[in-house]
């Protein structure tokens, strides 16, 4: 019988979640779901100097909004809990004992110091196999200054006693065999001084009891993997530990180095999933949400960074995408981040979707812009109308908001150098046979328009900018007598009049 696939997103939370991570978290959701399995948010918040108020929730907000919600964690509950690091200290200081009494690791007294000193003496110096015998610790010292310095309440770390010649490898899901020298890895910490536990010694010890069977994480956690491999050696549980894969990194547009949040500043685009306000000093960086991205295209956006199907195929739902997912098309180099692209992704996603689907967000972006929709009917309607001029949820701020708000200024060089006293009579005359209209639908509106262009031996052409301009103040927006019929007849009819002033 295999094992139920369980996998887990395990960040720490200290500021916005970059779009990395959720990759990360979108790779693991979608292996989870293709394989039937369940998908674990654990918080790794062992660090309390990095403590950031807000983080958590954050995170949680951010799965929430992609439609990546976790089937165990802090929030969903789940039998391995507790799902937050900082809430399970105990168990780990028993693991980090065990292994200091079996000689697998030893207490460091060294204080910093002490290490300060030795770093400055000894170039490249690493707290491992070539320097421990020379430093303060249960390798050195007798048992009885142990001890000592241990009942005395003397602080301590725990580091681990790594083996000085040994090859040590696995096979990584992504990148095939990869192999190590025990010799280049140092001794690292498990057990801080505070009492809780490294990174190291608590993802393993919670891989392990929470039954995870498969690691998806950056490549930049890579170097980290020996010292993994020899805790789970170390605590016997080597045939229980999980698969790993390390997911290439998402690369700068140009290609040198890892696209980092300043990236998203000099270049003008976002690299975390949703605005985050540091709360130490108010700033905020800006997110993809707040950006006007819908989370279908950010997910498929996501998807197509270091993945493809294997066709030439890019729009991907989600549900295809958890069915065609399979990490042997994971690129083993990184993919350059091209805004431009997730752009079009965005694009063809709100063409994709029904004006339904938009609607709240779409009322939303107008509200934050003091649009107020009061009938939700009519903004159905113009969803429809503009959806396929919209790159950016943002964008109907442009395309939508002079359906409800007449225009504040007009592109008067387009009208006024061919403006003259016949057109301004055709205009009147609109205005009048307008107010006869009983139905103000577009197709007799453009039959009263053409006609009475024809009445007055004037161009279509003459006058159909004008109006537009007359309607919405620029060169934009859907076919004119669209917008007259959705706007109404008294609004079109006003904007008109307002504008035969400005224009004059
Ligand atoms: N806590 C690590 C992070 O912040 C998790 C790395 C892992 O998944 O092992 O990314």
């Amino acid at each position: 019988m295999t094992n139920k696939v369980r996998v887990r997103f395990a960040p720490s939370p200290t500021g916005g979640l970059h779009l990395g991570g959720v990759r990360t978290v979108l790779f693991n959701y979608l292996f989870a779901k293709k394989h039937g399995g369940d998908f674990i948010l654990r918080i790794e918040d062992t660090d309390q100097t990095r403590f950031v108020p807000g983080a958590e929730e954050y995170i949680l907000n951010c799965l929430k909004w992609c439609g990546l919600n976790p089937d165990e964690g802090t929030e969903a509950g789940g039998e391995y809990g507790p799902y937050r690091q900082s809430e399970r200290k105990d168990i780990y200081k028993k693991f980090a004992d065990q292994l200091v009494s079996e000689g697998k690791a030893y207490y460091a007294f060294d204080t910093p110091e002490e290490l300060e000193e030795k770093r400055a003496e000894i170039p490249n110096f690493q707290y491992g196999h070539a320097f421990r015998h020379q430093l303060r610790n249960s390798l050195t010292l007798s048992k009885d200054e142990v001890h000592r310095l241990l009942d005395e309440g003397t602080p301590y770390v725990i580091r681990i006693n790594m083996p000085s010649d040994e090859t040590i490898s696995f096979t990584d899901l992504i990148r095939g065999f990869v192999s190590f020298d025990t010799m280049l890895v140092d001794d690292k910490v498990l057990l801080k001084a505070d009492g809780m536990p490294t990174y190291h010694l608590a993802v393993v010890v919670d891989d392990f009891l929470m039954k995870i069977t498969h690691a998806f994480r950056g490549e930049e956690w890579l170097p980290s993997a020996p010292v993994h491999l020899m805790l789970w050696k170390f605590l016997g549980w080597e045939d229980a530990m999980p698969q790993w894969a390390h997911l290439p990194l998402i690369l700068k547009p140009d290609g040198n180095g890892k696209l980092s949040k300043r990236d998203g500043a000099r270049l003008g685009f976002p690299v975390y999933a949703m605005n985050w306000a540091d709360p130490s000093n108010g700033e905020v960086t800006p997110g993809f949400r707040e950006m006007g991205f819908l989370p279908e295209a950010f997910i498929n956006l996501l998807a197509m960074l270091g993945w493809n199907d294997g066709t030439d195929q890019e729009i991907f739902s989600i549900d295809e995408l958890i069915e065609k997912f399979s990490l042997e098309r994971v690129n083993h180099s990184g993919a350059k981040f091209d805004f431009e692209k997730a752009k079009w992704f965005n694009a063809e996603w709100i063409k994709k979707v029904k004006a339904e689907h938009l609607r709240d967000e779409v009322a939303r972006v107008l509200s934050t812009n003091n649009i107020e929709v009061a009938d939700s009917g009519k903004l159905l309607q113009i969803i429809d109308l503009v959806k396929d001029r919209c790159t950016l949820l943002t964008d109907f701020v442009s395309q939508a908001g002079y359906f409800f708000q007449g225009p504040a200024s007009y592109d008067l060089d387009a009208v006024k150098p061919k403006w003259n006293d016949q057109k301004e009579g055709f205009f009147f005359e609109f205005i009048t046979e307008l107010e006869k209209l009983e139905a103000f639908e577009a197709v007799e509106l453009e039959a009263l328009f053409k006609k009475l262009v024809a009445d007055k031996g004037l161009k279509i052409g003459d006058v159909m900018l004008p109006l537009r301009i007359m309607l919405v103040g620029g060169k934009f927006g859907p076919a004119v007598f669209d917008i007259a019929s959705l706007v109404g007849k008294e609004e079109t009819v006003s904007r008109i009049q307002k504008a035969l002033v400005a224009f004059k």
